[in-house]
């Protein structure tokens, strides 16, 4: 349960109300059009709620990476048509314009600040730059999962400014990941796949502690294979990790933890789509192939294990899903998770790309919109973003 105050637990009506979405969307490189609004969307029941109890409303948000200077001039298009109403985009936050904009707004008005990364001060946590967002308001409402992990002038620094609570999205992320990773229905499984070792460590470990089966895939796997003395071929591989591996290892079956790994996987000489595959079995790896998908015996063995869970968490493709030929496994996890009565969480950037490239969003209890905070979320990490905001 999340112990923080909501919108719900404040009086916004004719407040000048400063929220924190999560706007960082997808934008295709050549275009620059959103190429997946699932974050504008997941933002509109605290904004709608803002309008219809008489808040003015101050949006504001990151997009990319500092120093890329992209502009929400299009989230602040595709969020007019989505509220049906005019949002105004403000490019500066320090020019006078702007302040008159934000004095003479009026109930159920929107605005949108410029991308809060064209400064450095955003991500240096900057007071000053904080101090001036705050100014513009009398309540601060975090509803930015995506950027809770981070504490940056508009996440954490504001909050030093202003009365904060936080809005629906980050209530229901906090109650979903809460509820499936603290107090969940059993057997809990988790699947933890991805690219490296050494990313996921803290949330093998934690988890560890939590679950009856932890299930291993992706290129991970074969740290874990080497460790036990298997053949990997050139499959990507930690050297430095085999330790750590061997460790996670010995502490699942100190707890008592069923530990899956692969039993065969699909191999290639080379990572491309034109690639000859094979079928072998995980530790058998000839030395010029390697490991990009987990095989037929491995799908049938997870897909065993998550029919009879009571709730599957999910953070890590279990092979290489950008490429089709390597997308199986990962489609038939999703797809056994998608059917599955389990109280299904899938937490995880790539991982939450996956299930919506497969078009299996809608039957997963939760998909998180944050890949950074749900994975520290998931590692058992407090989130700055959101550890700032009053208590209920
Ligand atoms: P998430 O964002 O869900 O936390 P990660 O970032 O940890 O997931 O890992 C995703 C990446 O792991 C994907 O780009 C995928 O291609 C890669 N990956 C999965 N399996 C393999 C493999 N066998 N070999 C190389 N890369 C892999
Ligand atoms: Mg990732």
């Amino acid at each position: 349960m999340i112990n923080k105050k909501s919108v719900e637990d404040i009086d916004v009506k004719s407040k000048r109300v400063l929220v924190r979405c999560d706007f960082n969307v997808p934008l295709d490189k050549e275009t620059g059009e959103i190429t997946s609004d699932k974050r504008i969307v997941e933002s509109l029941k605290t904004i709608n709620y803002l309008i219809e109890n008489g808040a003015k409303v101050i949006l504001c948000s990151h997009i990319g990476k500092t120093g890329k200077n992209i502009s929400l001039d299009k989230v602040a298009k595709r969020l007019e048509e989505l509220l049906s109403r005019k949002v105004i985009f403000l490019k500066d936050i320090y020019s006078s314009e702007t302040q008159k904009v934000i004095d003479n707004l009026k109930e159920g008005e929107v605005v949108l600040l410029e991308n809060t990364r064209m400064t450095e001060k955003e991500e240096a946590n900057d007071m000053e730059f904080a101090k001036k967002l705050a100014s513009f308001a009398e309540v601060f409402v975090n509803d930015a999962f995506g950027s809770a992990h981070r504490a940056h002038a508009s996440t954490e620094g504001v909050t030093h400014f202003l009365p904060s609570v936080c809005g629906f999205l980050i209530e229901k992320e906090i109650e979903a990941l809460d509820k499936g990773i603290n107090d969940p229905k059993r057997p809990l499984v988790a699947v933890i796949g991805g690219a490296k070792v050494s990313s996921k460590i803290s949330v093998l470990t934690n988890l560890l502690d939590k679950v009856d089966t932890m299930i291993i895939g992706g290129a991970m796997t074969y740290t874990f294979i080497k460790a036990q003395g298997g053949k990997i071929g050139k499959s990507l591989c930690e050297d430095d990790k085999l330790d750590v591996a061997a460790d996670i290892l010995k502490k699942a079956l100190d707890k008592g933890v069923r530990f899956l790994l692969p039993v065969d996987n699909v191999i290639a000489q080379e990572m491309s789509e034109d690639a000859k595959t094979r079928i072998c079995a995980v530790d058998e790896i000839p030395d010029d192939y390697m490991g990009l998908d987990i095989g037929p015996k491995s799908i049938e063995l997870f897909k065993g294990e998550i029919e009879m869970a009571g709730t599957v968490v999910w953070n890590g493709p279990v092979g290489v899903f950008e490429y089709e030929k390597f997308a199986n496994g990962t489609k038939e996890i999703a797809l056994a998770m998608a059917n599955s009565k389990a109280v299904t969480i899938i937490g995880g950037g790539d991982s939450a790309a996956a299930v919506e490239k497969f078009g299996l969003e809608d039957k997963m209890y939760h998909v998180s919109t944050g890949g950074g905070a749900s994975l520290e979320f998931m590692e058992g990490k407090k989130l700055p973003g959101i550890e700032a905001l009053q208590d209920k």
